[in-house]
């Protein structure tokens, strides 16, 4: 498989005024493979937003480095540097806010083709007609504004904007979370073809892990600026190593019966710390039900426990076997 895009060692800080330093990606690794889904799971606050507009280059990376297609995005320059903002695009969670409400829809989607120069004039029009047909809406929907559309159809406008300059990578960020639980998995769907069509990879952010099971080949969980759990879905689901993400599959609903009787409900103690000051050692070690000594004192190895299942926990060091 064909590694498209490789994060490593990946660090996102940020300065306040006050001198504090808010640690929201703090040492993060894994690789996408081309034409994937990548689900990146964990709760608000987490870093998993940050990643997305680290990796589009909206925040340039504080340590780390992230390469796509073999180079390194921080360096690109002149032609490389407009085919990498060509090739990696992004959809937002809020489909209103991030499109302009003064523009039309034939303009907003055609805003890539116009910064790339791809098209003009009437071929301009076409292609955007063309993109809204592939995202279910049609041509009487180019000369409207956001406003007069529903949450579900904006996100399609956002999805034929970003689709507009014939991306490889999309980034994904919460794009259903705003919308209504029965146009989502519509949104999903949508996803789903197009990437089979286009071969399009996806980086899928998301804190709602049964939608994220649907749609990822892969999920990573991440945790105060951490990725503690990586897998394949069906075992990340079927046999999760950290205690974090046991817990977060304990609150999502299982529909086989007998399935959720060995499913017991964990529940977490207080709240996420800040990333400001994370706790020592191991992050969640002030959560986790299955905290121990060493838990304080050194933060867990990043390591591949079983083939392609990688975990961050000392539960797994080979001496505690
Ligand atoms: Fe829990 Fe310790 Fe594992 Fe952290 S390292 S998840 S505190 S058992
Ligand atoms: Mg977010």
């Amino acid at each position: 498989r064909e590694v498209i895009l490789s994060v490593k060692g990946l660090k996102k800080h940020f300065h306040l005024g006050s001198g504090q330093v808010v640690k929201a990606v703090d040492g993060v690794s894994f690789d996408v493979y081309r034409g994937e889904t990548f689900g990146l799971v964990g709760e608000s606050g987490c870093g998993k937003s940050t990643i997305g507009r680290t990796l589009i280059r909206l925040y340039n990376a504080t340590e780390g480095s992230v390469t796509f297609k073999g180079d390194d995005i921080y360096q690109l320059k002149g032609k490389k540097l407009k085919e990498f903002n060509q090739k990696m695009q992004m959809i937002f969670q809020d489909p209103y806010a991030s499109l302009n409400p003064r523009m039309t829809v034939l303009n907003i989607v055609a805003e890539g083709l116009d910064i790339h120069g791809l098209a003009r004039g009437e071929e301009r029009r076409k292609r955007v007609i063309d993109l809204l047909k592939v995202v279910g809406l049609n041509a009487e929907h180019a000369n409207r504004f956001p406003h007069e559309f529903s949450g579900g159809q904006r996100q399609r406008i956002g999805i034929a904007r970003a689709l507009a300059v014939k991306p490889e990578f999309i980034i994904a960020d919460e794009p259903i979370s705003a919308l209504d639980v029965s146009i989502q998995a519509q949104v999903v769907n949508l996803l789903r073809k197009l990437q089979k069509e286009h071969g399009l990879t996806y980086l899928f952010i998301a804190h709602d892990l049964s939608m994220v099971k649907y749609i990822s080949d892969r999920v990573g969980v991440m945790y105060l600026g951490n990725m503690v759990e990586l897998a394949n879905s069906e075992e990340l689901y079927g046999h999760p190593l950290h205690p974090y993400t046991e817990a977060l599959l304990s609150a999502v609903p299982i529909p086989d019966p007998d399935a959720s009787k060995k499913r017991e409900r964990i529940i977490l103690e207080g709240d996420v710390p800040s990333p400001i000051n994370p706790p020592s050692g191991c992050r969640f070690r002030t959560r986790c039900p299955k905290v121990m000594e060493l838990c304080a004192i050194a933060a867990p190895e990043w390591k591949e426990v079983v083939p392609n299942h990688w975990v961050a926990c000392h539960l797994y060091d080979k001496e505690q076997k």
